[in-house]
């Protein structure tokens, strides 16, 4: 394998976390009239920094590529609108934001979380890389430029528009190729006594969980206070809150300001220090111990669809995620043991999953076709999807999910 460099300290990263095997992009998804067309596949095996324990994979493919024209349109999960919401009205409070303020956002998506600013009487510019999904933002009335953000574009931006009193990046750390020149945006961009917001899905249930369903070629590092802390304060910035918050299976929203800012840090910070090492994050054998837990999932989950097909019971899946990609594609799971994966958002019905091929179609599907197991690939909605879809339990069909372990009627 070619030497990793480490994206947090630069040493040589040569500890594997878990081979994933070669899948093709998460995101990828193929349009059934290119299904006689080829897919590229990349290695999927991240690895882990022994010196600064950043979790982070190579990357094989330009973010150009993975993120240019991305299928992902936020809007549709009605549990991530409330908990956007949320956000916004308790940063419009605690930082004292008005009309004379500026709110940035980074990876703003077609403006669903801006718009709430913009509802409040808050000014706001979104910084968006994929063209289609800004032009929707647009469309919705938010001030949205199609740009890549890092150093260069944190200073034209604060040039044009001037600095910013709140900048926000939600699920967008971990996408990035270069961290430190992310990060040094932020430096440049943020007012003397302005707040950034991170959030990013935490290493730590994500490792004692077992979510390695959550890995995939768009999700370059998988972070934690512990490695990020020495980044941020390379760009002069310190984390000064955190919240642990439940999105995503266990995300962390890290408040960072100037480290020369009169913000200091909140005792949960501290906490959280306290909570990784309790984890075992600064131990390689934490780390070395979950590539065998992920190789029984799989087992128990390819025993189970073979069991159902042997005993003639029909099994389809439900949400055409990344993470359910990364799931079927690591099992090598294709149409002949779960029919078809059906999903809400009509951007991808029609088109056929990565690698596996499964067709997506409308939810509607799953009541005309009844079949005996509905297995929920985004197992961190399975509350929500298991309310909205009770009518699957009136023909006696099953809900099942995966991960963490096999579990028939989550
Ligand atoms: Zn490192």
């Amino acid at each position: 394998m070619p030497s990793l460099i480490c994206r947090g300290c630069g040493a040589v990263v040569s500890e594997s976390l878990v081979d994933l095997g070669v899948q093709p992009l998460s995101n990828a998804y193929v349009p059934r009239a290119m299904s006689d067309a080829a897919e590229a596949f990349y290695p999927l095996h991240p690895m882990v920094c022994a010196r600064c324990f950043f979790v982070q994979l190579g990357v094989f493919a330009s973010p150009e590529k993975i993120f240019g024209n991305y299928a992902y349109f936020s809007s549709y999960s009605t549990s991530w609108l409330d908990h956007c919401t949320a956000h916004v009205a308790a940063s419009v409070e605690r930082l004292g934001l008005g009309d004379r303020s500026l709110v940035v956002e980074i990876a703003s998506n077609d403006g669903y979380l801006l718009k709430s600013f913009v509802e409040r009487g808050v000014p706001v510019l979104g910084v968006e890389p994929a063209a289609n999904v800004a032009g929707e933002a647009r469309r919705n009335g938010v001030r949205t430029r199609t740009a890549f953000f890092g150093a260069e574009e944190a200073s034209r931006i604060a040039d044009e528009h001037g600095r910013a009193d709140m900048m926000l990046a939600n699920n967008v750390l971990a996408h990035v190729p270069d961290i430190h020149d992310f990060v040094e945006g932020f430096r440049r961009l943020l007012a003397d006594d302005g707040v950034a917001t991170f959030e990013f899905p935490h290493l730590v249930p994500l490792l004692e969980q077992t979510q390695f369903d959550t890995i995939y070629h768009e999700h370059f590092s998988y972070l934690s206070l512990l490695a990020l802390e020495p980044v941020f304060a390379a760009h002069a910035l310190a984390v000064v809150d955190v919240d642990r918050i439940s999105t995503h299976g266990g995300s962390l929203r890290l408040w960072v300001a100037h480290a020369e800012s009169a913000r200091g840090p909140a005792p949960e910070v501290d906490e959280l220090r306290r909570l990784e090492l309790a984890a075992g994050l600064a131990d390689l054998d934490t780390y070395r111990a979950f590539a065998p837990r992920v190789r029984k999932i799989k087992n128990d989950l390819l025993r189970f669809l073979i069991d159902a097909a042997e005993r003639g019971k029909r099994v389809a899946a439900y949400g055409a995620a990344a993470k359910g990609n990364t799931l079927l594609n690591y099992c090598g799971i294709r149409s002949d043991l779960v029919e078809f994966v059906v999903d809400r958002n009509p951007h991808k019905q029609g088109h056929l999953l990565p690698g596996s091929r499964l067709p997506i179609e409308a939810v509607d599907r799953l009541s005309e076709r009844r079949p005996d197991y509905v297995l929920i690939l985004p197992w961190n909605l399975t509350a929500e999807i298991v309310e909205q879809m009770a009518a699957v339990r009136s023909w006696g069909g099953r809900f099942v999910i995966a991960v963490p372990s096999l579990t028939l009627d989550p």
